[in-house]
């Protein structure tokens, strides 16, 4: 069986990625993730490559990096070299911000993430219900949106901090309708998926002091690292419909995409370091051996 082969890469290997953020101990959700992208490429010829995503220098701690290497060594694994650590690749992400601001598709925005809560618990109080978007949190109402150019320079040249939104409506006017492609690792057909961009509101491209947010690198990192064929977590399938916006506005081209099923801890809740899930050590001290973790992976495979 063979996989769909996205454009740019046709004829070429596959090539697959897993792309941890530092900021805390793999849990068995990314040891499954990482499992999957190894198998993959394994199985069709392809190169697996490991991307370290470290934009957030608050939260990312080298010795995560190391922690994550160490884990996957355990699971087995091998990938190709160099690691991509995009702390390392501001420029790039710089040069895919500017575009998008040559294109008209971006505001800068002013509002603090205070305000909105504020504005959101208003609304709550008076009985009204805040639209959300897919990760649950509140959409941004667009403030910043009319913001007049004299204004939005004269702020920024006064140095009041700010992010880059995208104008998810202006950019959709300029690439029409998109769609993504769904791969199925078990036939190695594809199908085509609707995006459905707009329930993002506007997202945040670039952060404050950052020429980038995790939707602009991934697209960019994506590109620059020849990856053909996207194996995620299905939490990160709605986050899709951004991605192909960007990628469209960009002129790049689409990797296929499939996300996989989530480990899920005994309460049937996502693994989360933030809500202090098992990490791979844990579990390895608790006698989880890399063998049951693989025969775990192959089984979605299955
Ligand atoms: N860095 C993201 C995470 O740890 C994954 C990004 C992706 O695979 O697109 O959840």
């Amino acid at each position: 069986m063979s996989l769909p082969f996205a454009g740019h890469h046709k004829g070429g290997p596959p090539v697959f990625r897993f792309a941890p953020s530092p900021n805390g101990p793999l849990h068995r959700g990314h040891a499954l993730s990482a499992l999957l992208n190894a198998e993959l490429a394994r199985r069709h010829g392809g190169r697996f490559l490991l991307r370290i995503e470290d934009i957030d220098a608050e939260r990312s701690r080298k010795e995560h990096i190391a922690a994550i290497e160490d884990g996957l060594t355990w699971l087995g694994l091998d990938w190709d070299r160099p690691v991509r650590q995009q702390s390392q690749h501001m420029e790039d992400y710089a040069r895919a911000l500017d575009a998008l601001k040559r294109k008209g598709v971006l505001y800068p925005c002013f509002c603090t993430r205070g305000a909105i809560t504020a504005k959101v618990a208003d609304a709550a109080a008076r009985g009204t219900l805040w639209p959300r978007d897919p990760d649950g949190a509140p959409l941004y109402d667009g403030v910043c949106r009319s913001v007049p150019m004299p204004e939005q320079e004269a702020r920024i040249a006064a140095g009041e901090a700010h992010q880059w939104r995208l104008d998810t409506q202006k950019a959709l006017g300029l690439t029409g309708p998109l769609a993504w492609h769904r791969f199925d690792p078990h036939t190695g057909q594809a199908e085509r998926v609707a995006a459905d961009p707009l329930r993002w509101g506007d997202p945040v491209i670039a952060r404050k002091g950052l020429p980038t947010s995790y939707h602009l690198s991934v697209v960019v990192d994506d590109v620059l690292q020849g990856i053909s064929h996207v194996v995620r977590g299905i939490d990160l399938e709605p986050a899709t419909d951004i991605h192909v916006v960007l990628q469209s506005l960009l002129g790049l081209p689409q990797p296929f995409y499939w996300h996989h099923p989530l480990v899920l801890d005994a309460e049937g809740r996502k693994l989360a370091k933030s809500k202090g899930s098992r990490s791979l050590q844990d579990e390895r001290a608790a006698g989880v051996t890399p063998q049951l973790l693989r025969a775990e992976a192959l089984s979605v495979l299955d």
